[in-house]
């Protein structure tokens, strides 16, 4: 029997607030143990928390993002469990009124288009940290974390193969850096995915049971730890096994997956609104507010500098990998309407030496006004291609302008039809045999005459103008 995969993510983005989803403390990673807490996140009976506007509003620009309707009216519920780094024993989360609802990521997967549907995105506050040590046995509890926001990005069971869930991810980080929302680092763990996996016949209508697999931290893992999970269950139901409810931890070092806990000891979280905060309740003015100030995803800018610029695909995507590269690739095309030569030398010349120097193209050295003076030289033929690529790292390094370097260098190729004409004609003269042939037929003559041309002119000729020209020559 052949099995077909089923999978669905659930995705938590840390949110970049300054502060917390109910209190004021700071977010900011690797402070002192428990100094970033207050009676709130602590969870100290009469504190009462406070909704963080700006968490919300990074969750209506990113359900926005992602096609989804906002909810004007939304709830938070208490999600109850004991752990130690739970202090107030439930976790402000939202269940059947989440803030987000039905929107979707339209994917590229090998040359095929897939949407993947999102049923729901939710605010909730991270819990804080055990630490066991290593010595002594002791185990400690930070809670600086405790209460930094949330968005838990949930997807219907869409996905069908490993390369789709890693393309999904992509995408959804893409999304999420590129609304500065959340700064997308599965390492550093402010982006976290747990896939949920099942196999059913092919042809079947109804989902098997499924396991959610935890404990992946980069895209790597995604890809391997799903991988496993395939076989492994496969292996299961071919040999007449059964598949257990259950969580299962990623094991890097194993690279296999092992039972956390099974259906038997899942919690019932017994979910009921949090009488502590009000119903959420949005605005339309603010959502459509920000609805205009939206920025364009990676991926529609992608395909817009394939159909505005004609970009090849690959070049759109190497472009939009970031928005400042994408916005410098723009800043030159608006002044110099040749994309695929901006294109070219941006990928090539410019990525490289920032590469280089480690550097990032918002603090470029060459300013798109300067890039653009360079390419333009190439345009009209005053230097050429080659030339250009020469003098970049010079470009790149110094304070001097293209013109400048251009003009010292005396990189300027002649395109002075009269010097020009001076110099085929005295090619021409020296050699009549090539004439002969030339005209008998042999168009392939051309390319001799024109080295010969280039040599004379110790490389300055310009190429193009040469071959016109002494085909004009040679055919009267
Ligand atoms: P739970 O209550 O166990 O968290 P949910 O219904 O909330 O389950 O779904 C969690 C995630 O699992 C969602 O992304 C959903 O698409 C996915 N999912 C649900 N059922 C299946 C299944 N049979 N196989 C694969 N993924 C599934
Ligand atoms: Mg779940
Ligand atoms: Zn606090």
């Amino acid at each position: 029997m052949t099995f077909e995969t089923v999978i669905g993510l659930e995705v938590h983005a840390q949110l970049r607030t300054q502060s917390k989803l109910f209190c004021g403390c700071g977010t900011e990673f690797g402070h002192l143990p428990n100094t970033q807490t207050c009676p709130v996140c602590l969870g100290l009976p009469g504190s009462l928390p406070v909704i963080n506007k700006r968490a919300v509003e990074m969750a209506i620009r990113t359900g926005l993002a992602l096609n989804c309707s906002i909810r004007t009216t939304n709830v938070f519920a208490r999600k109850h469990y004991f752990y130690p780094d739970l202090p107030k024993g439930y976790q402000i989360s939202q269940y059947e009124e989440p803030i987000c609802e039905h929107g979707w990521i339209d994917l590229n997967v090998n040359g095929e288009s897939k949407r993947v549907r999102i049923c729901r995105a939710h605010l909730e506050e991270d819990a804080g940290k055990n630490i066991h040590a290593n010595e002594g046995g002791q185990s400690y509890v930070d809670l600086n974390r405790t209460g930094t926001p949330l968005l838990e990005i949930v997807t219907d069971p869409d996905m069908r193969s490993a390369d789709e869930v890693v393309a999904y991810l992509k995408s959804l980080r893409d999304a999420l850096v590129y609304l500065d929302v959340c700064d997308g680092n599965m390492e550093e763990g402010n982006l976290r995915c747990e896939p949920n996996i099942s196999l059913r016949p092919v042809g079947s209508e109804t989902f098997g049971t499924k396991v959610e697999l935890k404990n992946i931290n980069s895209f790597k893992n995604v890809k391997d730890a799903v991988e496993y999970e395939i076989k492994r269950q496969t292996k299961v139901l071919t040999e007449g096994g059964k598949i257990h409810q259950e969580t299962r931890l990623w094991n890097i070092d194993l690279g296999q997956t092992a039972v956390m806990r099974s259906k038997e000891e899942a919690h019932d979280y017994r979910y009921f609104p949090d009488p502590d905060l009000l119903p959420l309740s949005i605005p339309e003015e603010w959502i459509e507010e920000l609805r205009g100030t939206l920025q364009e995803l990676p991926q529609a800018r992608q395909q817009r500098f394939i159909q505005e610029h004609g970009l090849p695909e690959y070049d759109a995507g190497v472009l939009t990998s970031s928005r400042a590269l994408a916005d410098y690739f723009e800043s030159c095309v608006q002044r110099f309407a040749e994309p695929k030569l901006v294109s070219n030398f941006i990928m090539g010349e410019l990525l490289r030496e920032l590469n280089q120097a480690g550097m990032a193209v918002e603090s470029s050295p060459v300013s798109p006004d300067r890039l653009v003076e360079l390419l333009q030289m190439v345009h009209n033929g005053t230097i050429s291609l080659k030339a250009a690529k020469e003098i970049f790292p010079e470009l790149y390094a110094g304070e001097k302008s293209a013109t400048q370097l251009v003009e010292e260098k005396g990189l300027q190729q002649v395109s002075d039809e009269g010097a020009l004409e001076h110099m085929i004609q005295e090619v021409v003269d020296k050699n009549p045999a090539q004439v002969e042939q030339y005209r008998s037929g042999k168009d392939a003559v051309l390319g001799f005459f024109v080295g010969q041309v280039m040599k004379t002119s110790k490389g300055k000729a310009n190429p193009q103008k040469v071959n016109e020209l002494l085909k004009r020559a040679l055919s009267s």
